[in-house]
């Protein structure tokens, strides 16, 4: 359900009227049983309407040569932004370019996301780094200041 709930988001953007995405997906329901996962989906009201947004605590590491298991998702940005990489050609590119490999796979698995395509998952991973969402665990709100 969550899945679904997720693909139906990134298909509009990565938001949606709450009670678009209720009609579409889970007629009948309140917007309270539908999103009662406050990691994946935050409701936001704009206009008078709420709106629901998908999100993840899953982030794009931006290290270079990073050892593993750090947590982050290890693929190169220009890949994850378009499918392809230009550095890869002419110069090389040190970042990883396959969301296929172990490491991804089961971190992708663990946030539960391992259904998304590419673009799905670029959606949601630029909306989720945005800082105007609140932060997802407040347990580590202490890293918040960084921004
Ligand atoms: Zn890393
Ligand atoms: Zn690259």
């Amino acid at each position: 359900m969550e899945t679904e709930m997720l693909k139906f988001l990134c298909a509009n953007q990565g938001a949606a009227d709450a009670e678009d995405l209720i009609c579409n997906l889970f007629p009948g329901k309140s917007t309270n049983e539908v999103v009662s996962n406050p990691s994946k989906f935050a409701l936001c009201s704009s206009n008078g309407k709420q709106r629901v947004v998908a999100r993840t605590s899953l982030k794009l590491c931006r290290k270079k040569d990073c050892p593993e298991p750090c947590g982050g998702l290890h693929l190169c940005k220009n890949f994850l932004y378009s499918g392809c990489c230009q550095f890869l050609l002419r110069r090389g590119c040190s970042f990883p370019h396959s969301l296929d490999s172990v490491y991804n796979q089961t971190l992708l698995r663990e946030h539960e996301l391992e259904a998304l395509s590419r673009e799905e998952l670029c959606m949601l991973l630029l909306q989720s780094d945005h800082s105007m969402l609140p932060s997802v665990s407040p347990t580590i709100s202490t890293t918040y200041s960084d921004y």
